[in-house]
């Protein structure tokens, strides 16, 4: 199975008609880059910074975080690196950082509400990333953004970081582009907005369908309201892509959602382009990706997106993949 799939990872990532697309690695610990490159991934559409935050007894210095990032940046050679800034909360919790017990701790103190409201922690985790700038091509990416206000207290603190390092006479990267993760419903109603004062989106589809169908990610008691393809979700893929698209700005869907083909094909005939996903999966999804024209995946999601239910959506791109021979 493994060569089987290794004899995919130099293949570029392109349909049968010819169509190319990007495929990033999602990475968290520093052991990621070597499975990413084994993979065959172009640069990092998500760097999860809290896990190397998780994996130690104490908030890292600036130093520290300055090394960790340098070494990820230059890792990739020159491919972009999307580092999101620190996504604690929720379920991930930090075992050094008391954080309040939450009755519902994704609707909680999560995320960029918690570096908004530390920032020295954030300002400290900007400067780092602003310093390791210097060695290639970084862009910043915050999380569970669900209003203009925090976009623009995330601008604030960059602009403090940025002034602190000129300051101190550090040598940093001055014009880092900046994105937002789209995975709060109130985002999606103000994308356009949002995209006016943005490089990029990175569409979150772990939480953006929890939040979009109101269905834990985690809770299997659940999981059956918990469907990529429903259709409310659809609509908002859609959406999003072509407010991205009005609005010149890139996109990448980084969920993963993309690594199952029925909704890679899907996304694909919804015209998404660039995509970030755990690295394994990255073969399997050139594989499948080489069988299938961009046309006939815009022909499968066109029809998919007449249907009224998730399940009869997932049957229909079976069958319609099944006729296509694949
Ligand atoms: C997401 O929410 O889809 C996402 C990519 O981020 P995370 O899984 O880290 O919440
Ligand atoms: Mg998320």
């Amino acid at each position: 199975e493994t060569s089987r799939l290794e004899k995919y990872r130099d293949l570029p990532a392109r349909t049968r008609d010819g169509v190319e697309l990007t495929l990033r690695a999602n990475i968290g610990l520093i052991g990621d880059m070597a499975i990413a490159r084994r993979n065959g991934a172009v640069g990092v559409g998500l760097y999860r910074t809290e896990f190397p935050y998780m994996a130690r007894s104490d908030f890292p210095d600036r130093n520290e975080q300055y090394h960790l990032y340098r070494r990820i940046i230059e890792g990739f050679g020159g491919d972009p690196v999307t580092i999101r800034t620190l996504d604690i909360g929720g379920d991930k919790a930090l075992p050094y950082f008391t954080s309040p017990k939450e009755d519902n701790p994704f609707m909680g103190w999560r995320s960029v509400r918690v570096s908004l409201d530390h920032r020295d922690i954030f300002r400290t985790q900007i400067e780092a990333i602003l310093m390791a700038g210097v060695h290639g091509p970084v862009k910043l990416l915050f999380p569970m953004i669900s209003g203009m206000d925090e976009l623009r207290g995330c601008r604030r603190i960059i602009k403090e970081a940025s002034e602190n390092l000129a300051r101190e006479g550090i040598e940093f990267k001055e014009k880092v582009p900046v994105g937002v993760m789209i995975e709060v419903p109130s985002a999606v109603y103000l994308a356009d907005r949002l995209a006016r004062e943005v490089d990029f989106f990175a569409l979150g589809t772990n939480d953006l369908i929890q939040y979009v169908l109101a269905a834990d990610r985690n809770n299997p008691l659940v999981s059956k309201y918990y469907d990529p393809l429903h259709p409310a979700v659809l609509q908002v893929l859609k959406d999003i892509g072509q407010c991205a698209e009005r609005n010149g700005i890139g996109l990448c869907i980084c969920g993963e959602m993309a690594t199952d083909p029925i909704h890679m094909t899907l996304l694909l005939g919804l015209g998404f382009r660039e995509f970030s996903m755990a690295a394994p999966f990255i073969p399997r999804i050139k594989g499948f990706l080489g069988k299938i024209s961009l046309a006939d995946a815009r022909k499968i999601a066109e029809r998919a997106l007449e249907l009224e239910e998730g399940s009869l959506v997932r049957e229909q791109i079976r069958r319609d993949l099944l006729t296509h021979g694949i």
